[in-house]
C-alpha cells in the first residue's frame, strides 16, 4: 500500500477517486487528521491522502494521475493563425501573443 498523493480537498478526492475507480486501481481515501472526522471542523483542515492499495498499481496510477491532473485543453481548439500579422497561436490562447490581435475562439472553431 502507497500513497500516491494528498489532495487540496475533498471535492479532489473525489474526483480522483473516482477516476482510479474508472480505472480499475483499488484506491483509498484517508484523512490526515483523522480527529477531524469526529466533529465538526473547517473543511481545510482535512487533507484527504489518496492511498493505492497494491503496489503493483502504483506506477500506473502515479501516470495516470498526472495526466488527470494537467491543466485541460478542449482538444477541439486547433492552433490559429493570426489574422494581422500571421503568427501561429496555440488553442489556449485567445490573443496573438506577438501583437495582442484578439480572436473569438467560437469562429475559429466553425472555421476549421
Ligand atoms: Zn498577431
Amino acid at each position: 500500500m502507497k500513497k500516491l498523493h494528498v489532495c487540496l480537498n475533498e471535492q479532489e478526492a473525489d474526483l480522483i477517486g473516482s477516476f482510479m475507480q474508472k480505472e480499475d486501481i483499488p484506491i483509498e481515501i484517508r484523512f490526515k487528521n483523522l480527529q477531524s472526522l469526529r466533529g465538526p471542523v473547517p473543511f481545510v483542515d482535512t487533507d484527504p491522502e489518496i492511498w493505492i492499495l497494491n503496489d503493483e498499481d502504483f506506477e500506473k496510477a502515479s501516470a495516470l494521475l498526472k495526466e488527470f491532473l494537467k491543466p485541460q485543453v478542449d482538444p477541439n481548439l486547433k492552433s490559429w493563425k493570426c489574422p494581422n500579422c500571421g503568427e501561429q497561436i496555440e488553442s489556449q490562447y485567445d490573443a496573438c501573443w506577438h501583437c495582442g490581435t484578439e480572436i473569438k475562439q467560437e469562429e475559429n472553431k466553425n472555421r476549421s
